[in-house]
C-alpha cells in the first residue's frame, strides 16, 4: 500500500472511532429547546399510556422513574450499566417510601426501554405530587464525584398550560412554579449532608422529564459510575439505603410543607 491510501484509512479510521465515542456518550435526555418538543409533548396520550394511566389512576403521591433500560444503557464505567443501578436504587427508594405510607407509582418495574415522552404523559396522567427521576453520572476524569439534582424551570409550554389550568392562574397572569426547585434544594441538601459526599448543586437545566411533567420534577445524579470510590460505595446495601432515606426525608418533608400550603412555591407576577 502506498503512503496516501495508508493516510486515508488513518483518517477513515480516527474518523469512525470518534463516532463510536460520540453514540456512546450520547445521552438522549437532555434536550434544549426545540420548535417540535410542544408538539410531542401535547399531552395527547398514546392508547397504551392511556391503558396505563386508567390503571394507575389513584392518588399517588411520588412517581419514581429509574433512568433509561432496556437497549438504552445509559453511561457505563467500571462494567456497571447505568439503567442497572438506576432500577435498583428506583425500587429500593419505592420501597422506602411506600413503608412511610406513601402511594409510589414506579415510570419502570423491569429492565425495559421506555421513552421519555412516556415517563411524562405517565406521570402526567396520576397527578402525583412530586416526579424522581434517577440517574447516575459519568466523567472522563476518574476523580470528579459527588451527587446533583436538577429541575426546570420554565418548563415546555403545554406542561406550563397543564400547571396554570391545575393552580387555577387565569390566562394573562404570568406565574413562577418554585416547587420543582425547592424540592431539589432539600433533596440535594439532605443527601450532602446524611452521606457527606461532593454537593455539586441543585441545578436549572433543561432535561426533558423534569421539562415535561406537570408535577414538581427533579434528576438525580446520584453518583460517577466513573468514579471508583462512589461505585465502591453504591455496591453496599447499606449505604445505598442511606441514601435513599436521606431522598425519602427531604420527600416527606417536602409533601408535609405542602400540604399545609398548597401554594408555597408559586408567584404571581
Ligand atoms: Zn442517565
Amino acid at each position: 500500500m502506498n503512503m496516501l491510501k495508508k493516510f486515508f484509512c488513518l483518517v477513515f479510521l480516527g474518523f469512525f472511532l470518534i463516532c463510536l465515542l460520540q453514540i456512546r456518550t450520547y445521552k438522549p435526555e437532555i434536550l434544549k429547546y426545540s420548535d417540535h418538543e410542544e408538539v410531542v409533548s401535547s399531552g395527547k396520550l398514546s392508547p397504551e399510556g392511556k391503558q396505563q394511566a386508567f390503571r394507575e389512576k389513584r392518588n399517588v403521591d411520588i412517581v419514581v422513574d429509574p433512568g433509561h433500560g432496556g437497549i438504552d444503557g445509559g453511561t457505563t464505567g467500571g462494567g456497571v450499566q447505568e439503567k442497572r443501578w438506576a432500577l435498583r436504587l428506583g425500587h429500593e427508594l419505592a420501597k422506602e417510601l411506600r413503608a412511610r405510607g406513601l402511594d409510589v407509582m414506579m415510570t419502570r418495574e423491569e429492565d425495559k426501554a421506555l421513552s421519555l415522552d412516556r415517563r411524562c404523559q405517565v406521570a402526567n396522567a396520576s397527578d402525583a405530587k412530586a416526579f424522581v427521576s434517577i440517574h447516575f453520572n459519568y466523567s472522563h476524569k476518574p476523580s470528579v464525584s459527588g451527587f446533583e439534582t436538577y429541575y426546570s424551570w420554565p418548563k415546555s409550554l403545554a406542561t406550563m398550560g397543564a400547571i396554570r389550568r391545575s393552580l387555577g392562574v387565569s390566562e394573562g397572569v404570568t406565574f413562577r412554579d418554585q416547587r420543582g426547585e425547592l424540592l431539589a434544594r432539600k433533596i440535594q441538601k439532605a443527601v450532602v449532608a446524611d452521606m457527606k459526599v461532593r454537593d455539586r448543586g441543585a441545578r436549572n437545566s433543561q432535561f426533558w422529564v423534569t421539562r415535561n411533567t406537570k408535577a414538581p420534577s427533579v434528576l438525580l445524579e446520584c453518583g460517577f459510575l466513573s468514579n471508583q470510590a462512589e461505585r465502591e460505595d453504591y455496591e453496599n446495601s447499606a449505604y445505598r439505603l442511606r441514601v435513599v432515606t436521606a431522598i425519602s426525608n427531604a420527600l416527606e418533608a417536602y409533601l408535609e410543607e405542602y400540604k399545609e400550603a398548597e401554594l408555597k412555591g408559586i408567584e404571581l407576577q
